[in-house]
């Protein structure tokens, strides 16, 4: 441009109307995005439309900026009319909040690493972690493979493992309760296990023994290592539709057929825990024995809670704000909350797609742990009082 003007002489007013308007244009490309705005994507379970990750494509380290992020919350927000959440303040983190009085936390004791995996079980957890981190897009290979992640003896259809991580109690500590953490039931639900990583990252450093975790980051890792991630897992079932709940037989599938108009995003399958993926929860429900389960999904950016009890529900979690969604034939709440007497903390993130900021993923760690503090003596306490009650649920067998 400046080459033509060096050699061309204009009229003064030509110059005005038509050079003067090509400089401005030639001035502000520049400064644009050289690729189109991401596209919408389906979110798993509303009409809402969020922007796509760029967990679904190829990796991009600079989109986990929170700023940039933000914007893609507020855009997606815009196409919606649903009001970000991205104004809420998050409270600075110290470490206390995690799990440590602060008076204690310079001098708390480390929990000791896991002791290393036998080359077979090493290399699965390798190559799920390095096919994990080509999808997601917040989460590197060193990310995973630095959780010490192990495989839970169980496998997907796909062949794949269920992978774990347990942070144990102190030896010189009774914790509070046992938790059971759980991310990615629904795969297409990508945040979902975004945000368990990044948790699980928190606890590697902060974890003093205050709970016994279990947390497993994707429940359901067939349904995201595939071209386009699936809310069912490899058999085309939901996996929170197909837990052994009361009358799963009939009640599952007339919900099914009149509800959801057969939509097979909810088919819960041919039988009751019929699914790998379901057993391992059940069994590890089973052997595990959580004071209560948190499982996170998206993308209806609300806390949801399935218990006998509900008044100790929390009334908000970092930018979530408690709603209930209602129970359903076959999922964790219903089989888990209702009829186990294990109380089920859902955390509905706002986007499928769209990863909270890291100030707001620290919130919700936050205000969880504090919860948790809170509740869980309380949870046990009651069920120490139900003493005998037991409430009857189908098993497997049965
Ligand atoms: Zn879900």
């Amino acid at each position: 441009m400046s080459a033509i003007l060096k050699y061309v002489k204009f009229p003064p007013i030509l110059y005005l109307v038509i050079v003067a308007p090509l400089v401005l244009v030639a001035a502000c490309a520049t400064r644009l995005p050289s690729t189109s705005p991401p596209t919408g994507a389906e979110t798993s379970d509303s009409t809402t439309r969020a922007e796509r990750l760029p967990s679904a494509a190829p990796t991009s380290p600079q989109m986990h900026e929170p700023q940039r992020v933000e914007k893609a919350v507020a855009r997606a927000a815009a196409k919606t009319g649903k009001k970000p959440a991205t104004k809420t303040p998050a409270p600075v983190a110290s470490e206390q909040h995690f799990d440590e009085p602060k008076a204690t936390v310079k001098t708390r004791p480390r929990i000791p690493p896991p002791p290393p995996l036998p080359p077979e079980q090493n290399g699965q957890v390798s190559r799920i972690c390095q096919r994990v981190a080509k999808k997601l897009a917040s989460i590197s290979l060193d990310d995973c493979l630095s959780l010490a992640l192990r495989p839970a003896k169980y496998y997907t259809a796909n062949k794949q493992p269920i992978v774990v991580r347990e942070f144990p109690p102190m030896s010189n500590r009774k914790p509070l309760g046992r938790v059971l953490l759980i991310g990615g039931t629904h795969a297409d639900e990508l945040t979902s296990i975004s945000s368990v990583f990044k948790w699980m990252h928190k606890l590697k450093r902060y974890h003093t023994g205050m709970f016994h975790w279990r947390i497993t980051p994707l429940l359901n890792p067939d349904g995201l290592l595939v071209n386009k991630p699936t809310r069912t897992n490899a058999n085309g079932i939901d996996l929170n539709r197909n837990l052994p709940t009361p009358e799963w037989q009939q009640l599952s599938r007339d919900y099914w057929v009149k509800t959801t108009g057969r939509d097979p995003r909810r088919y819960p399958g041919p039988a009751p825990g019929s699914e790998p993926e379901t057993q391992w929860l059940v069994e590890e429900i089973e052997r595990f024995r959580p004071d209560i389960i948190v499982s996170v999904h998206a993308p209806h950016g609300i806390v949801d809670y399935d218990a006998i009890d509900r008044r100790s529900a929390p009334r908000r979690i970092g930018i979530l704000h408690r709603d209930f969604l209602g129970t359903f034939p076959g999922s964790l709440g219903n089989y888990a909350g209702v009829h186990k007497g294990i109380p089920v903390v859902t955390l509905e993130m706002p986007h499928a797609y769209v990863m909270p900021s890291s100030q707001q993923v620290t919130h919700m760690w936050v205000d969880l742990v504090y919860w948790l503090q809170r509740n869980v003596p309380k949870i046990k306490m009651a069920k120490t009082e139900l003493n005998g009650q037991a409430l009857s649920y189908p098993t497997l067998d049965n």
